[in-house]
């Protein structure tokens, strides 16, 4: 992942980055340790009006039916004059709790947008399992095109591009890494045999499948 203070690429194994020393903890002095819900969107700034609210839910709905393992969050007020958005997202995915029972799982999956309206600055902050599908100059392309209508006071727009776009460059993915079955015998057919013998099953149960 990259470090959202200095944008070096740290591994997430790393507990700090080795550039600049940032870590999940040095945030926890200015914005606190502590959970804090997080829901699809806050808009602490007030600039979303409800039409724009409306939309921006239905853009959500979306994302979540596509990818039920994954959300898509957005931050909209103003950042501290020491701090990026990048570093509030970074902080957000970090401590946010969403009303979900997989917390970590969902957090590992999360994509969060921070916008500061007056400053007109967007960031996006991406989990551990969805940052490998975004290369740097497509999040660039996300930001630019989210940015385009930041910069107009489109915030609706802002939020609905970033997250379509998201989306699109998942589903890509998600078609272009199709399972592949094994066909690998070295470890024979995969069955092992029963010890002690066994029950004759009542059920045969034919094998189903589904697309996902
Ligand atoms: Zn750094």
């Amino acid at each position: 992942m990259k470090c959202p203070r200095c944008t070096a690429h740290v591994t997430p194994l790393e507990r700090a980055c080795t550039t600049c020393g940032f870590s999940a903890t040095t945030l926890h002095p200015l914005l606190g340790n502590q959970w804090i819900r997080l829901e699809r969107i806050t808009d602490a700034a007030h600039c979303l009006r409800l039409e724009d609210t409306r939309q921006t839910e239905v853009v959500l709905d979306d994302f979540e039916r596509s990818f039920p393992q994954a959300f898509f969050a957005t931050y909209l007020g103003a950042i501290p004059n020491d701090l990026s958005p990048a570093e509030v997202g970074f902080w957000l995915l970090n401590q946010g709790a969403f009303n979900t029972h997989s917390l970590h799982k969902r957090n590992d999956f999360g994509i969060v947008l921070v916008v500061d309206p007056s400053a007109k600055a967007v960031s996006i902050s991406l989990g551990y399992a969805v940052e490998a599908c975004f290369s740097e100059r497509t999040l660039s392309k996300i930001l630019h095109a989210s940015g385009a209508h930041l910069s107009a006071g489109r915030y609706g727009k802002a939020i609905e591009t970033a997250c379509l776009s998201c989306a699109r460059q998942l589903k890509r993915l998600a078609q272009s890494s199709q399972w592949t079955p094994d066909h690998n015998l070295s470890q024979g057919m995969g069955l092992e045999p029963l010890r002690g013998g066994h029950r004759p099953a009542s059920h045969s149960r034919a094998g189903v499948s589904h697309d996902a």
